[in-house]
């Protein structure tokens, strides 16, 4: 018999030490709430995103964005509908607002141009669609469904991926539509100073979103601009099955946000499903080793977590995370690490 539980979180979010070798103060958040009969949980990107670097305003719109895509998805979940199509209603709203970092506020290329990658996976028959570099379909993540449902491949590139997405009749737009004048001003700046010294805005700041439905299936997704001035042509780990976004039914969903260098080496989407799978760990403790090493390797970032009930969790080496979560009885948006 489905039930409802009401969503609590267990605890505080708790900090861990992590492998420190290079990292010498990197700490995991996490976080975690218990299932209900269907869960959305989102990320809009993780990084150095402290209230001191926040004004009230931009924390207020945040939340509300956060809110927005969660009720997308909620709708779809609460209605009966899958964790596919709620986790991709999540990401539109996300990719068509220009606080993140993916479609409409994709980040600039060092050659300012954008090139935007994306990726879908269904937990159901590990069935997964993915587009890397493109520049004119305006929803990413629907040219990685059109991938996934219209193709017999899972991952198109460049020139062949927006062709295919407009031959599917996604809504194509000017390359100029992803010019936004914050995105311009972080370009400016990351061209100007050490990457270190940049915040998750002028940084990265992908989204992404994990979900069961009443079926009990699970999925993942996952859509980015990439990195501010990041070579023409370059790839991070959003596009990548296994490195950013993974679903097994009966094992775990991840979407993952970070430094994609580092999140692609370690394989961070796949190392976590798999500890669930065979060593019978549970998400937080596979994530937190997964983090562990990105973080050992010099990396940062995080990610959003369904088990295989709908149990949620977070984790994150990085000050703050944007995420949140919706069930039946709850809605949970939060930005900031130990602090909040
Ligand atoms: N992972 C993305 C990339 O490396 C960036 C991000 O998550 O902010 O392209």
């Amino acid at each position: 018999m489905k039930h409802l539980m009401a969503l609590a979180r267990v605890g505080k979010p708790l900090s861990f030490l992590l492998t420190s070798l290079v990292l010498a103060n990197c700490t995991t958040q996490m976080s975690s709430t218990q299932p209900s009969e269907w869960t959305l949980a989102i990320h809009g990107g993780a990084g150095v995103i402290t209230k001191e670097s926040m004004t009230p305003e931009l924390e207020a719109a945040y939340h509300a964005a956060l809110a927005r895509s969660l009720e997308a998805g909620g709708e779809i979940l609460a209605n009966g509908g899958s964790s596919l199509d709620a986790v991709q209603a999540a990401i539109i709203i996300m990719e068509d607002d220009s606080l993140f970092n993916a479609g409409l506020g994709a980040v600039f290329t060092a050659d300012g141009g954008h090139e935007l990658d994306a990726s879908i996976m269904s937990g159901v028959d590990r069935d997964a669609g993915a587009v890397a570099g493109v520049k004119r379909v305006r929803n990413p993540i629907l040219a990685a469904r059109a991938v996934m449902d219209k193709s017999r491949h899972v991952m198109f590139a460049g020139q062949g991926a927006d062709d295919f997405a407009a031959a599917q009749g996604l809504d194509m737009v000017e390359t100029s539509y992803f010019d936004t004048e914050r995105r311009r001003q972080s370009l400016l700046k990351v061209l100007s100073k050490p990457v270190s010294e940049l915040t998750v805005e002028e940084r990265h700041g992908t989204v992404g979103a994990v979900a069961i439905d009443q079926s009990g299936n699970i999925a993942a997704g996952t859509s980015t601009g990439g990195m501010t001035a990041k070579m023409p042509g370059r790839v991070g780990d959003s596009p990548l099955i296994g490195a950013a976004t993974y679903a097994q039914n009966g094992v775990c969903a991840v979407s993952a946000t970070g430094h994609g260098e580092y999140f692609i080496r370690v394989g961070v989407a796949k190392t976590i499903c798999t500890r669930v799978e065979l060593l019978g760990e549970d998400i937080k403790t596979a994530a937190e080793h997964a983090l562990g090493q990105v973080a050992s390797l010099g990396g940062d970032g995080g990610v959003v977590l369904l088990g295989a009930n709908g149990e949620v969790a977070y984790a994150f080496n990085s000050p703050g995370m944007y995420r949140g979560s919706i069930t039946a009885s709850a809605t949970k948006t939060e930005i900031y690490g130990d602090s909040e």
